[in-house]
């Protein structure tokens, strides 16, 4: 027998068995923590993955992502004859991310961008001053030769966080053209008036969209991760206005506003015979669609900007709206004799008269105890119902819509369309008519001023 050693921390003699033991207790233990750790892992991810994917996909879209649009291109107007009305420009809009600006370049960025861009020093400063901001906008669709500027500037001086955003700008390349029919775009170069508004769907297009990687920071990754959606432009509108007839309708009613000093604005409308389709339509004065909200009548621009605060801002509002208002469509007109025509077609067409049918005119008539007078002292005398259209005679009319009666003449107006609005594919059309029915219609309106005028209003 050897003898024994006292050894201070001699290892525990185990015996295999023991160790066997052990080992499987050993095993047991880690299985058991395994099920249990994977299975909070299995759960969470039932959660994540089968009751509520799109939220926590959303969310991690939304951290990982950034989402830039690359506007779509708005459709274009031309008139009938080709002659380009609206058209999209391709512009610049500058924008800054001024935490990723160094902090050295924050002032020297701020003086030269706002000398390049036009645009307050102070403001521009205070904005690239916010450091932890990463979205500001500088100044909406420059022209080329500015965003060429700008980005000189930036390479030059190494400036990051300068954004140059391709964009477009919605512009009327014949100027102060069809103002009250093509309307205008907002700032978002979306349809706020005239065919611009009418049409908005359609001229729309579709934005594309760059999708950029952000990193934890929200910072952009690498190029390689951008995904590229590229815009559908708007579709084209082509209009049934003839730019030609327009222009020469544009220039005679301006010239017989100014001659008669018209203080109400003068309306003119060319329209097809045949399909009703409309050739030409003008306000005057109106405004160039390129600078909407100049007010053009020197006297109220000058009234406006005497105001102030509230009341100007006001002022401006009504004078603009009115400026805009397309008075072809959307203010009673109450016709005179071109009414005449409306007497004669129903006349003709219920048979009471041909075109052959005499009358007497011997300057003015009687209807009622009220004397109506022929135009401007004309005494036409025998006189055949061609005739008496030709000189627009009224004592001749007067006597047509007699025979035609009240009943008749009410039924010819309702079938004309002219108790219901045109339906007009122009926003702003007025939508009722004011006009008599025939209980409420005496022997003056019937024969007098209504068959004259087409006085067609409920306070006479
Ligand atoms: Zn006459």
């Amino acid at each position: 027998m050897r003898p024994r050693k006292t050894l201070p921390a001699l290892p525990r003699h185990i015996t295999p068995e023991q160790d066997r033991h052990m080992r499987r207790r050993t095993r047991v233990l880690c299985l058991t923590m395994a099920v249990a750790c994977f299975g909070v892992l299995i759960a969470r991810l039932f959660v994540l993955q089968v009751l509520d994917p799109e939220g926590y996909a959303a969310r991690a879209a939304d951290q990982q992502l950034r989402d830039t649009v690359i506007p779509a291109e708005r459709g274009e107007i031309y008139s009938a004859d080709g002659t380009l009305l609206a058209a999209s420009e391709t512009r610049w809009t500058i924008r800054a991310s001024p935490r990723d600006l160094a902090d050295a370049l924050v002032e020297p960025a701020a003086r030269a961008l706002s000398k390049i861009l036009e645009i307050d020093y102070a403001e521009t400063l205070a904005a690239f001053s916010n450091r932890s901001s990463n979205d500001c906008l500088l100044k909406r669709r420059v022209d080329r030769a500015t965003a060429d500027a700008v980005r000189a500037w930036c390479r030059d001086n190494g400036a990051e966080g300068i954004q140059i955003r391709q964009d477009t700008k919605r512009i009327y390349p014949e100027g102060d053209f069809m103002g009250v029919l093509l309307g205008f775009t907002d700032v978002d170069n979306a349809g706020l008036w005239g065919l611009e508004l009418e049409y908005n769907e359609l001229l729309t297009g579709q934005n594309g969209r760059v999708l950029t990687a952000k990193d934890a920071w929200g910072y952009d990754m690498p190029q390689n991760y951008n995904t590229l959606v590229e815009p559908v432009p708007g579709a084209t509108l082509t209009l049934t206005i003839d730019a030609n007839i327009q222009r020469y309708l544009e220039s005679a009613l301006s010239a017989a506003v100014q001659e008669h000093h018209v203080a109400a604005r003068g309306v003119g409308i060319v329209m097809d015979v045949d399909t009703g389709a409309i050739l030409a339509m003008s306000v005057k004065p109106d405004y160039d669609p390129n600078d909407p909200r100049t007010i053009v009548n020197e006297e109220t621009r000058n009234a406006v900007n005497a105001l102030e605060g509230e009341q100007r801002s006001e002022a401006l509002q009504a004078a603009q709206q009115a400026q805009w208002r397309n008075k072809a469509i959307s203010d009673l007109y109450e016709p005179g004799s071109v009414f005449k025509l409306i007497t004669a077609a129903a006349a003709l067409d219920t048979g009471v008269c041909t075109p052959d049918s005499q009358f007497v005119c011997s300057g003015s008539i009687n209807v009622a105890g009220t004397r109506f007078r022929c135009a401007n002292g004309h005494i036409h005398g025998l006189e055949t119902f061609a005739q008496g259209l030709a000189v627009s005679c009224n004592p001749c009319f007067i006597q047509i819509g007699a025979r035609l009666g009240r009943e008749a003449f009410c039924n010819y107006f309702a079938a004309f369309g002219l108790r219901e609005a045109t339906g007009i594919d122009l926003p702003g059309e007025i939508k009722q008519s004011e006009y008599y029915t025939a209980d409420r219609m005496g022997p003056v309106q019937n024969f007098g001023p209504c068959i004259l005028h087409g006085k067609t209003q409920n306070s006479g």
